[in-house]
């Protein structure tokens, strides 16, 4: 998606070779105009798999998910990565390991709120290492439902994700593919 790239370009902000900063226009504020554009590529790509539900993880990936499901005209859940008091006992959980905190983070879904019949499109601003969007599509699985595509707004193609989604077997769609970040440079795949 070249207005994104031209976005990653002017607004974003190398910090070392493995981080982008993005937070004028996706993590912290966020550019709606753009976002809306992110949800049509997105409901474009996967038009035709069937998707009866949108899924992503608080907070940075609900933007893109929001416009998606918006665009795809069906809900959007995410997980949670604090239990809330108003969630039940027995939801769906799994743990994650944070690429940009390192922590780990218990996930939450509410069980029901995806049923074995639906058809998920995963949602994700980053792709580093796929912890994120591994940890969703377990929740998928325990909830019995197929996982029908992964969407990755900036994919960091230089780290393990994009390799271990794809040996799992999922259709992944990144918007934007990062080759390097090298010498506060962004280097695009394609
Ligand atoms: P993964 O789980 O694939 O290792 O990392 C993806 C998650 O970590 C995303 O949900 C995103 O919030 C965060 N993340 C990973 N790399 C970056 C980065 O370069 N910049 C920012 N802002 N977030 C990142």
């Amino acid at each position: 998606m070249d207005e994104l790239k031209e976005r990653i370009r002017k607004d974003g902000t190398v910090i070392n070779s493995e981080i982008l900063k993005v937070d004028r226009f996706l993590n912290h504020q966020i550019d709606p105009q753009l976002m809306k554009k992110i949800g049509k590529a997105f409901a474009k790509h996967f038009q035709n798999a069937g998707i009866t539900k949108v899924l992503t993880i608080e907070s940075s990936g609900i933007a893109p998910a929001l416009m998606t499901g918006l665009e795809m005209n069906v809900p959007v859940l995410f997980a949670r990565k604090k239990k809330s008091l108003t969630i039940n006992e027995d939801s769906l959980t799994t743990d994650v390991y944070s690429f940009t905190k390192k922590v780990h983070n218990t996930i939450f879904l509410e069980k029901d709120t995806i049923i074995k019949e639906d058809h998920v499109l995963i949602i994700d601003d980053f792709l580093a290492n796929g912890e994120a969007a591994l940890g969703l599509t377990r929740l998928v699985d325990l909830a019995g439902a197929a996982v029908s595509g992964i969407g990755i707004v900036i994919e960091k193609s230089f780290q393990q994700g994009r390799g271990r989604l794809d040996r799992a077997g999922y259709a992944v769609y990144s918007l934007a593919r990062i080759a390097s970040l090298n010498d506060h440079h962004v280097q695009f795949l394609d």
